[in-house]
């Protein structure tokens, strides 16, 4: 029986949103097809050898829960979570935790948390939050469907040069506000500002992200269709609010 090994980082406090319901989603999309799921909340303190897990999930928090994070990182994990991406292994991040993969979050109140340097990128806080739901067009290379979601955050994300966004702006502000990016894809890294959680409403996106991951360990591997009709439903529904401004 193929199966996926999950690692739900940090969950105690990088929870926003919903954010939890990324992993139910993934876990269920993968049993509904047969696959075997095994999940793993690794937190604050908890040594477990990440090397071991295939896909990797890490949610939302606020300034102060990122910088509680800071000392457990150095002490090993921050190593770790590094060697997982060059190694190619699947990482879906989202607003805190995406920035968390970058070189640095500098808040708006001037607090430099050095961070990962996973990829190549920063966020520096500003005064006012981008909040609101939001639509984004997912790279080719991601898939290139359409995803609905939430953001609320004060950060803003500036990408290296070279480096791609995971998609493109519909509505709404995604990375900065500024340049029409959404979120960062760098090998199997995937990072989003998307709350709400993403993937409920945005079934190929969860399946993009679980056919990654299982064709980094089997090879070749193609999901068979579900049928989704509901979870499209909530899908189209959101993006057209979104689209003429009526979803708030
Ligand atoms: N603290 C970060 C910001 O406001 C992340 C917030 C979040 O995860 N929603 O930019």
């Amino acid at each position: 029986m193929s199966e996926l090994k999950i690692c739900h980082l940090y969950p105690e406090v990088l929870n926003l949103y919903g954010d939890r319901g990324n992993i139910l989603c993934m876990t269920k999309r993968l049993q509904w097809r047969g696959i075997r799921a095994e999940v793993a909340r690794v937190g604050i303190g908890d040594r477990a050898s990440l090397a071991d897990f295939d896909l990797f999930f890490i949610g939302g928090g606020q300034d102060f829960e990122q910088e509680v994070l800071l000392e457990d990182l150095k002490a090993g994990k921050g190593e770790e979570i590094r060697a997982a991406v060059r190694d190619g292994k699947t990482f879906l991040t989202i607003c805190g935790g995406y920035q968390m993969m970058g070189h640095y979050y500098q808040t708006h109140d001037g607090v430099k948390c050095e961070f990962l340097g996973a990829a190549d990128f920063y966020t520096v806080g500003g005064d006012k939050r981008m909040i609101g739901n939001y639509a984004f067009a997912l790279g080719e290379d991601s898939g290139g469907s359409t995803v609905v979601g939430f953001e609320n955050h004060s950060g803003r994300t500036y990408l290296g040069d070279g480096v791609k966004p995971l998609g493109k702006v519909i509505r709404g502000f995604g990375n900065n506000g500024e340049d029409g990016t959404e979120g960062i894809h760098d090998r199997n890294l995937f990072g989003s500002y998307s709350h709400g959680p993403i993937l409920p409403k945005n079934p190929e996106f969860c399946d993009f992200l679980l056919e990654t991951a299982l064709c980094r360990k089997y090879g070749a591997f193609q999901l068979e269709p579900l049928q989704d009709g509901f979870e499209k439903a909530a899908h189209d529904s959101v993006l057209e609010k979104v689209e003429n401004g009526t979803a708030g």
